[in-house]
């Protein structure tokens, strides 16, 4: 479902504007603070639908993209970032589909970074296409990369990713940590029955390259919608995996209440592993997170029914207090919790890679 208000906006110029039976007014709703009090400090981008891998978990073998029209230039999005980082939000991910397809991203990331409010720009990507981007992305401002890597055995990564690439990956990182970028985190999805045997090659691995290793649960945003909450490897599941090949692991100190990741330290103090268990530990009362499509769609959860259409609104002379409107009725909108589990939750129609995770 898309939110018609951008549009109505875009035509009529009249406020305030009513969207979901609520009223807005854009000279007084700056701040992005949701009915339940959350701040919304973050934003993800989309920048493609398009990959060179297919991920079971976020993608269709036969999956159909978006065309170049319908996705937001370089300049819409800095826009709609610029609108968002006027409105609150200090941090930004560069997501996809795989976002080092779209070409000369570091340029993006350079003019993200240099927006005056925005204090961090990340990134999220396979890694495939690192090797040849990791200088000119880190000269550009990125400070923090996420490395998405379920296996470290090329079968089983074919498995998984349904494409080849494993060597290209592991070169991506070891170029990427030439470059002094912040941090490089990995990311793995955990999957009952799939990721189990990765598990401890993956820490082992991490601990080794001293980079930070994350599991993340199996959500139902994949592409096939066969997702069940048994196909679930909790979070809680993998640390037990890990304490018996590492000692039990040591949870820190939670430094920033906005990171969805809970940490651990090795019993014999080398690394350190998160987990982020949005169906087993949901964290949405603490959700600071908005996210933009690649055909520039505001959502206010990964799990949202709800699109709000900013290019529609960009793209028939909408002005910048008219994107505020928008933004705000979209935050307005957010419900309490993602309902994973309940009999009310219903799945997105757009999967993962629609999505941007
Ligand atoms: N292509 C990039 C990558 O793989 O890192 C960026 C986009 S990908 C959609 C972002 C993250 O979402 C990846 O870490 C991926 O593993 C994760 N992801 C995709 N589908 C998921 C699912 N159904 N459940 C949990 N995580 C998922
Ligand atoms: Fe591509 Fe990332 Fe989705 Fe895998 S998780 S199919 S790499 S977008």
């Amino acid at each position: 479902m898309t939110c018609q208000l951008g549009i109505l906006v875009g035509v009529h110029r009249s406020f305030p504007m009513s969207c979901s039976n609520q009223v807005f007014d854009a000279s007084v709703k700056k701040i992005l603070v949701d009915q339940f009090g959350r701040s919304h400090t973050d934003l993800r981008i989309s920048v493609t639908d398009r990959c060179n891998l297919r991920c079971g978990y976020c993608m269709p073998l036969d999956a159909s993209f978006l065309s170049q029209q319908k996705l937001l230039t370089y300049g819409e999005i800095v826009r709609c970032a610029r609108v968002v980082s006027e409105m609150g939000v200090q941090t930004i991910r560069i997501t996809g589909g795989e976002p080092l397809m779209r070409p000369r991203l570091f340029e993006l990331v350079g003019e993200l970074d240099r927006l005056p409010n925005i204090q961090e720009v990340a990134l999220t990507t396979n890694g495939l296409l690192l090797g040849s981007q990791a200088a000119d992305l880190a000269k550009s401002g990125l400070s923090r990369l996420n490395v998405s890597l379920d296996s470290l055995d090329e079968g089983r990564f074919e498995k998984i990713a349904r494409r080849s690439g494993l060597q290209q990956v592991l070169e991506g990182l070891e170029e990427a940590s030439r470059h002094g970028f912040q941090s490089i985190r990995l990311n793995a999805v955990s999957i009952r029955g799939l990721t189990e045997k990765d598990i401890v090659p993956l820490a082992t691995f991490c601990r080794e390259h001293a980079f930070h290793l994350r599991f993340i649960e199996f959500m139902p945003v994949d592409a096939e919608g066969t997702w069940s909450h048994e196909d679930v490897l909790t979070g809680e599941e993998v640390r037990q995996i890990l304490g018996k090949s590492f000692g039990e692991l040591i949870q820190n100190e939670r430094s920033d209440p906005g990171q969805p990741s809970i940490d651990y330290t090795y019993a014999d103090g080398s690394g350190v592993v998160g987990f982020i268990n949005p169906v087993s530990q949901p964290f949405c009362d603490r959700c600071d997170r908005l996210r933009l499509t690649a055909d520039g769609q505001f959502r206010n959860c990964l799990f949202s029914t709800t699109d709000w259409d900013a290019r529609a609104l960009l793209r028939t002379g909408g002005t910048d207090e008219e994107l505020q409107v928008l933004l705000a009725a979209c935050v307005n909108a957010k419900h309490f919790s993602h309902g994973i589990g309940t009999e009310s939750f219903q799945r997105p129609s757009r999967a993962m890679y629609q999505i941007g995770g």
